[in-house]
């Protein structure tokens, strides 16, 4: 069976789905793998590395003729018209917020397999976890990016010049990335409060050196797999209220709040901003194009605001840190891959639970069972969450 990794496309993305040292080991399971010339680039891995760990090095257009082609993030249009049928794509396809791909991917007869849809609950799942490893790297990041863009110090300093108090930073959203950002700013020495809506995550934020904040306006709010559910409007507006008294008090806020499929709530309002101190910092991880956890971030973007707040839109921060990212990545694609290959050759099983979790399109159709199209009439389309779809 041939394994090929493409170079990624969308812009920006230096990451790489296989590093050299997964090479070898798909290669000692009986996989042939091609990689596609110059794939590794943005993360310093080159072709004569692959070569050395086993890979052949080929053209774009041989590396697409793979019966298992990898990626980190989505094809691109012209990456999905290269694809046949019976040819099997495994990425973070982003299937809950990307139909028009899925349904792309479904009509060319291509098996897409998702890494974001992994069943991060289950224990045989854990090395495959994608999402976690990659919000590993950008709540560290984002800790990082927030004590660059700070004016002053984040930990205690007692000079000959005077003292320096701590920052006190506010991480919104103790998941995976916000429990890395928490974990990082406090080795930086800052006082770091955190918050979520899930009552679970206190004790997660006080193990890595957080104070945790309860809000009495807003009850728990846990939903399916250990994700958030989405907070009703009276709900999201009396959190919005009181979280404003917070982070006015806070140097620094890292925002990392997200619910699966949807849009990121909104955390910090117009009120907010204007409650906080000129020089204050906020990083949205949540930013997109779709509006992210902080009114007015742009992905991408750093905005200071009338009153001196800097607001960093902090999309897309694994790419970063290309190589630790792609290295992580390289890890968890090729456990799923060795996972569903047996003899040297794929072998799909839809009864199994994890498989069930990640096959999203196959045979011509969308098989996934939270992604399956509404049948009768017509150009069939996505099932949508009832309320704040991102994909208007
Ligand atoms: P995520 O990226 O989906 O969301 C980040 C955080 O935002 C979550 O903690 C969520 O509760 C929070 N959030 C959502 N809406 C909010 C709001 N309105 N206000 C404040 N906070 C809000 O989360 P994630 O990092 O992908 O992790 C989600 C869950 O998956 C966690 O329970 C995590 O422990 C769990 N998980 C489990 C495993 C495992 O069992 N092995 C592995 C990875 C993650």
């Amino acid at each position: 069976m041939k394994v090929s990794v493409v170079k990624e496309t969308a812009p920006g993305e230096r990451r790489v789905a296989l590093v050299p040292e997964a090479v070898v080991k798909l290669r000692t399971a009986g996989l042939e793998v091609l990689v596609e010339s110059g794939a590794g680039d943005g993360a310093w891995f080159t072709d004569d590395s692959y070569a050395e760990a086993g890979a052949s090095v080929v053209s774009r257009s041989d590396a697409l003729a793979g019966d298992v082609v990898l990626m980190v993030g989505r094809p691109d249009a012209a990456t999905v018209a290269a694809l046949r049928s019976g040819q099997v794509l495994i990425g973070l396809l982003s299937p809950l917020t990307e139909p028009d791909l899925t349904r792309s991917l479904a009509d060319a007869g291509v098996t897409a397999i998702s890494m974001d849809m992994i069943p991060r609950t289950l224990p045989r799942a854990q090395p495959m976890d994608a999402l976690s490893s990659q919000a590993n790297i950008a709540g560290y990041k984002a800790a990082l990016i927030a004590a660059t863009e700070f004016g002053r110090f984040f930990p205690l300093l007692i000079t000959a010049a005077g003292t320096a108090r701590p920052a006190k930073v506010l991480v919104l959203g103790v998941g995976v990335a916000g429990l890395q950002a928490i974990g990082t700013a406090r080795r930086l020495g800052a006082l770091v409060s955190a918050y979520d809506v899930r009552p679970e995550t206190r004790t997660e934020a006080e193990s890595v050196g957080a104070t945790f904040i309860e809000l009495t306006s807003v009850g728990p709010a846990g939903g399916e797999g250990g994700y958030a559910r989405a907070l009703t409007d009276d709900e999201r507006l009396a959190q919005q209220q009181e979280l404003t008294a917070h982070i006015a008090r806070h140097d620094v806020v890292i925002t990392t709040a997200q619910v699966p499929g949807r849009r990121p709530p909104l955390l910090v309002t117009d009120d907010a901003l204007k409650a906080m101190a000129a020089g204050s910092v906020i990083v949205d991880m949540g930013a997109s194009a779709l509006g992210g956890n902080v009114v007015g971030s742009v992905p991408g973007q750093t905005i200071v605001t009338e009153h001196g707040i800097t607001i960093i839109g902090a999309s897309a921060l694994p790419s970063s840190m290309p190589a630790a990212a792609s290295a992580m990545y390289s890890r968890n694609v090729s456990a799923l891959l060795l996972y569903l290959t047996k003899d040297g050759e794929l072998a799909l099983d839809p009864d199994d639970e994890l498989q069930a979790g990640v096959v999203v399109t196959s045979d011509g159709g969308i098989v996934h069972p939270s992604l399956r199209e509404s049948p009768p009439a017509g150009q069939p389309t996505l099932a949508q969450p009832d309320e704040g779809p991102v994909s208007e």
